[in-house]
């Protein structure tokens, strides 16, 4: 079990860049609740200009295919 979401490293060529930027997408993988859920979202949410949706994760997904297959269909 564990107590945070972790962030997981994507395997190549599993998650497209940010549509809104061009960073690098981060999976997160979060068991904390009663189901487990992956998240995607864009890394780059740090700084003085962050972008749009960095910190807004796309929804939970059972599945990490699931949660990757809704990121790199999203468009900007
Ligand atoms: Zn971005």
């Amino acid at each position: 079990m564990t107590d945070e979401p972790v962030i997981v490293t994507p395997k190549p060529g599993e998650l497209l860049p940010c549509p809104f930027c061009g960073s690098e997408a981060g999976l997160e993988h979060d068991a904390t609740g009663r189901l487990a859920t992956w998240r995607v979202y864009c890394r780059d949410h740090l700084g003085k200009e962050p972008c749009p949706i960095g910190l807004t994760n796309t929804l939970g997904y059972a599945r990490r295919v699931e949660a990757a297959t809704a990121w790199n269909r999203r468009v900007a």
